[in-house]
């Protein structure tokens, strides 16, 4: 039987970001340093894959460190931690390593120069993400705000409207974050804040391909997990820039065959913690069903790294 042709439209970037690779790389440099178990605090990147594969070569994940014992070493995830963690782990002479992506970090540290400067924070984020509530805990308790729609920014109640200013979570939709910063600085004209938002280069590269690849597709698939953040807005990017049916799935098992029946142009990219491993099955599967051509839309190139801290570099 002849397979029926499909076009295949691989965004370019796609997956594994710089901050996702060194992650996943301390705690493999960790295992092989200290043996194990190693514990992570928070699955290390939000991908179950990658999750099972570093159980599977002796990580331990935990959600707190109150699980963790004091003689192993233990981890803290990409997406960063409060910093009551680090100092919980000092006063208990823990061994830690901080795989915080140094991306957030940079937002750890604006925050803290903005309130040493005497104003009072407003992240723009989703409430209960790990990150953002790393973020936030960057300060004490109550002194950050949280909103994450345009809708709060009209509610949000604030110390001086005067002495404001604002971060944001990496892995936001570029276009959602650009109205609430829009309205922040409406209600709030002397509102400092960086250039233009903490989107990291990785999401915003990821979402301009979406938008270019999504026209040109009767179906798209995002490979991600389903707490990803950064993968459920390329899913939101894909609808919004025409695509009539974007979809997240974790691998080829989740793909549901009958709603792509008789699609002629397939969209496929990944969120910042999928590996290439689950992208590929997903080609596979496409190939198996279809006379499959690929093309590439290329939006960027990335050529980021990032180093792993020092103490994974020197000797044991
Ligand atoms: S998505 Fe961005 S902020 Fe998050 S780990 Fe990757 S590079 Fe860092």
């Amino acid at each position: 039987m002849t397979k029926p042709a499909l076009t295949l439209y691989l965004a370019a970037p796609r997956g594994f970001c710089a901050g996702v690779d060194r992650a996943i790389k301390i705690v493999e440099m960790a295992l092989e340093k200290w043996g194990a178990p190693v514990f992570v605090r928070h699955e290390i990147v939000h991908n179950k894959f990658v999750v099972d594969d570093l159980r599977d070569k002796g990580a331990v994940f935990v959600e707190e460190l109150t699980e963790c014992p004091d003689d192993r070493p233990v981890i803290f995830s990409a997406h960063g931690v409060p910093k009551s963690v680090p100092q919980a782990a000092q006063a208990r002479e823990m061994i830690y390593v901080d795989a915080t992506c140094p991306l957030v970090s940079k937002v750890h540290i604006e925050a803290q120069r903005h309130a040493d400067n005497g104003l009072q924070m407003i992240m723009i984020g989703h409430a209960g993400h790990p990150e953002t509530v790393g973020t936030m805990g960057q300060l004490p308790d109550g002194e950050v705000l949280l909103v994450e729609t345009v809708e709060d920014v009209a509610t949000v109640q604030v110390r001086d409207p005067g002495k404001l200013a604002f971060v944001t979570q990496t892995t936001l939709s570029v276009d959602d974050t650009a109205d609430i910063v829009t309205a922040l600085q409406l209600r709030f004209p002397g509102i400092v804040g960086p250039h233009k938002e903490d989107i990291c280069y990785a999401t915003t590269n990821r979402q301009e391909a979406v938008k270019a690849m999504a026209p040109k597709c009767d179906a798209m698939l995002v490979v991600g997990a389903p707490n990803s953040s950064n993968s459920k807005r390329l899913v939101e990017v894909g609808a919004r820039a025409g695509c009539a049916y974007a979809q997240l799935v974790q691998r080829a098992s989740d793909i549901d065959w009958r709603a792509l029946d008789g699609i002629r142009s397939m969209g496929i990219t990944a969120g910042a913690s999928a590996p290439e491993v689950l992208i590929n099955e997903v080609i596979k599967a496409f190939s198996d069903r279809y006379d499959v051509k690929v093309e590439m839309v290329e939006t960027a190139v990335e050529n980021v790294e990032f180093k792993v801290p020092r103490v994974l570099r020197e000797p044991a």
